[in-house]
């Protein structure tokens, strides 16, 4: 019985891979600019690490891989990469050697949403975090990389749309007036939203089901609610993204879907082909109490992520490619069993050498192999055959000019390296 993979879940085929290497070689390049190294955490952590008593997003409370572990330890597959990079930054006491650890990720998430195009339940995000330091500085530096990253992808009209929900006080004052704001309407919210209004009002704004609703539109927005110290603060974020002519729009109404933003929150987008509303391509914001609640000190941090699906869509939207699929240098053709094991040495010694090679191992005849040759648009065939072989010689043809000469077998590698791409 053939079994299918999981729902939500996809291959990544072999003459697909080259995009996502493309794609991670971008990260890597670009983020070694901001001196910015990379972490690599587990995909599961212990529940509490996701599962806080703060965090009511429907993320967590409705769509983690949540699973017993055979020693009956609760684990969750990571829904998001930052609390397991908190989890991480405290437990290794990071805070105690530097004042400020920036670092960036690259891997699986896992939530348990409704598949569609863009959407997976495995899915992979590129992220950066910065822990350890309140600057408006550093938040404008985050916006700054995320811009930047998705414009050095060729990706055009970039913007990047931010707003603030300010520090607690702000918060709580905003939490106070959408309380107020929604009571009157309680009754005709839909179920969950009626336990938000109790436990956290900001969630009723990112309600899937509750969005038309007239209150929901309605809503008064955190940027009414900024204390002088949260406004200032805004706004040197904002002088810093004027400073370099950062694309940016404040939008009033964005809120993120996560309860451990403050400050600063921002998406990006830009102009894809098809794509309408589904251009965000990243998103992030600044947390205060998440280091904290996972047992460090008093630390705030400022990070965002960007689905690496989604940018693999886009590029191909745009037709974008960030690399070409890897042309072999040259293929073997061997006419004749006995000249195997002369052609295994031969691909052998390009390999070597450095050069991209392969050969048939099907036993096709000449025809067969040269169709495949074709097929793997190989710059050169090696051409082995019983006469050429009695020579110590064998034919290289290069498949664009379609020139053939006769080489010695010890030189093969030194005339391909020499004609290179002619
Ligand atoms: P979030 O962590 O929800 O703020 O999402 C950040 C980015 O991750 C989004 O802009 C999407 O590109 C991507 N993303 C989130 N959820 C999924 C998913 N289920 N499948 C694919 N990409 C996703």
């Amino acid at each position: 019985m053939q079994i299918n993979k999981v729902k939500g879940t996809y291959d990544v085929l072999p003459t697909e891979s080259y995009r996502w290497h493309a794609l991670e070689e971008k990260i890597h390049s670009i983020l070694k600019l901001y001196n910015i190294k990379e972490m690599r955490t587990p995909i599961m952590e212990y529940s509490e690490v996701f599962h806080r008593q703060s965090e009511l997003s429907d993320m967590v409370t409705k769509e983690t891989y949540d699973f017993d572990d055979r020693g009956e330890r609760r684990l969750t597959l990571r829904p998001e990469g930052t609390a397991g990079v908190i989890r991480s930054y405290v437990e290794n006491k990071l805070y105690a050697s530097q004042e400020l650890e920036k670092v960036y990720y690259i891997g699986p998430n896992f939530r348990y949403e409704r598949p569609q195009k863009g959407r997976y339940r495995q899915f992979y995000q590129f992220g950066v975090e910065a822990i350890g330091t309140v600057d408006p500085a550093l938040d404008a530096e985050m916006i700054m990389l995320a811009y930047d990253f998705i414009k050095r992808l060729g990706l055009k009209g970039v913007s990047v749309k931010i707003n603030s929900l300010g520090d607690d006080e702000s918060r709580r004052a905003y939490q106070e007036a959408l309380t107020k704001h929604f009571e009157p309407h309680h009754d005709t919210l839909c179920d969950d939203c009626k336990a938000r209004l109790i436990k956290n009002p900001l969630r009723i704004l990112d309600c899937k089901i509750d969005q038309k609703h007239e209150a929901v539109m309605h809503a008064p927005t955190p940027q009414d609610y900024l204390n002088e110290f949260s406004r200032a603060y805004f706004n040197q974020v904002l002088a810093h993204l004027n400073a370099s002519q950062i694309k940016y729009q404040i939008s009033p109404k964005l809120v993120r879907g996560l309860d451990y933003y403050s400050h600063t929150v921002f998406e990006i987008e830009a102009d894809i082909e098809g794509f309408g509303a589904q251009n965000v391509l990243g998103g992030g914001g600044r947390y205060q109490k998440l280091v904290s609640e996972l047992g460090g000190p008093e630390l705030g941090g400022i990070g965002f992520a960007c689905g690496m699906e989604r940018l693999l869509l886009a590029l191909d939207a745009e037709n974008i490619e960030l690399a070409k699929a890897d042309q072999l240098d040259a293929y073997v053709i061997v006419m004749g069993e006995e000249l195997r094991i002369t052609g295994s040495k031969i691909l052998f010694d390009l390999r070597q050498s450095n050069l991209i090679a392969d050969m048939n191992y099907t036993k096709k005849a000449f025809k067969g192999q040269l169709k495949q040759a074709l097929r793997l648009d190989a710059k050169y065939l090696i051409i082995l055959g019983e006469e050429e072989f009695k020579k110590g010689v064998v034919g290289i043809k290069n498949t664009k000019t379609e020139i053939q000469e006769e080489v010695p077998l010890r030189n093969i590698t030194m005339y391909i390296k020499e004609n290179g791409e002619k």
